[in-house]
């Protein structure tokens, strides 16, 4: 199969690009190397392209030739920086993916998995949550998402897509040391940062109403994921058009308290967790009901917490070395 991966230098399409080329797809990586690092994806052809350029049509339309399939990866995903920059988040995620269907339906490539993410849900309140689940978005990346997962569903109804729109959960750890993640900003990394820095690990608030007081988030490994990307591209039909929406989470929750713990404990951190304030628009609990895609794609996170938390570590030993 020959897959196209925008943002395929990235954290996540990185380990995806590398379990496709290693069973022996042909891809080739759009990337504008931006957030992503070519050496995470050595060997793999590369387009670099900014795909809300002008020029970006024209050659995303030469990279299309005779592909099979895209995976869209390609986007900002900082929630704080959206909430700064509005405009610009729609213009680059919104826009980005205008430019990807436009191109793929010139060029007759009809499989598409796009990258959404649970933060279209937004505020969600108790039990795991289910894709019927009313989705409001409560800043403008959640937004930049489900205004994604729309453009592909209306492009599946007008000329014969068939897609897959992934809401991912909380995406941590590594399958290999050079593919961690490199960004700081969520827990598993900005705990690791801080513990090797010798400052205490910060909880955002511990008054939540959960059993230790801190949210509770969906973890799931980044390997996990990227399986699930694969399984996922398998499973397309190619019969009638359709856009199946899945959660990719494992359906299994830790509070942040249980989170820098475990991390703790495994980088032997003396130093006590500190605990802040609530940041803002954090909602409680986040967990998948994840059934819709064992059922439909036959996938399951199989990776736990110490598989994250060990990969994790390793990774940022190797990137800080
Ligand atoms: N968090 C924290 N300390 C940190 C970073 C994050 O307590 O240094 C909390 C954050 O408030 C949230 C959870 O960890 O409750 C996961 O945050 P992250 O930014 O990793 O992902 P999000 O769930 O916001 O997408």
């Amino acid at each position: 199969m020959r897959v196209v991966v925008t943002g395929g230098a990235g954290y996540i399409g990185a380990h995806v690009v590398r379990l496709l080329a290693s069973r022996g797809d042909d891809v080739v990586i759009v990337d504008d190397l931006v957030t992503g690092v070519a050496d995470r994806v050595a060997g793999a052809p590369i387009v670099e392209l900014d795909l809300v350029s002008d020029r970006a049509a024209d050659a995303l339309s030469v990279a299309l030739r005779g592909a099979d399939a895209v995976i869209h990866f390609a986007a900002r995903k900082q929630v704080a920086e959206s909430v700064a920059r509005p405009a610009w988040y729609y213009r680059q995620n919104v826009g980005s993916l205008a430019v990807v269907l436009e191109a793929m339906e010139s060029a007759g490539v009809r499989r598409l998995v796009f990258s959404s993410s649970a933060a279209v849900y937004g505020a969600t309140e108790g039990s795991r949550i289910r894709e019927t689940e009313p989705t409001v978005p409560v800043n403008p990346y959640g937004d930049t998402k489900l205004v994604g997962e729309r453009m592909v569903a209306a492009s599946v109804a007008a000329w014969g897509l068939t897609a897959v729109s992934l809401r991912y959960f909380n995406v941590a750890g590594a399958g290999w040391d050079e593919l961690g993640d490199s960004a700081v900003l969520n827990l598993v990394p900005m705990v690791f940062e801080r513990i090797d820095r010798g400052e205490p690990p910060i909880i955002f608030g511990d008054d939540y109403d959960t059993p230790d007081g801190t949210c509770i988030r969906d973890y799931i490994h980044v390997l996990d994921l990227a399986e699930a990307h694969v399984a996922t591209l398998d499973a397309m039909a190619q019969g009638a058009p359709r856009h199946d929406v899945f959660n990719v989470g494992t359906g299994r929750g830790y509070s942040v308290r249980e989170m820098v713990e475990a991390i703790r404990e495994h980088a032997g951190s003396t130093v006590p967790a500190e605990v802040r304030p609530r940041r803002a628009g954090d909602p409680a609990v986040v967990v998948a009901d994840p059934s819709a895609i064992r059922d439909t794609v036959g996938w399951v996170a199989r990776r736990g917490l110490d598989d994250i938390v060990t990969s994790a570590w390793s990774a940022h030993r190797f990137l800080s070395r």
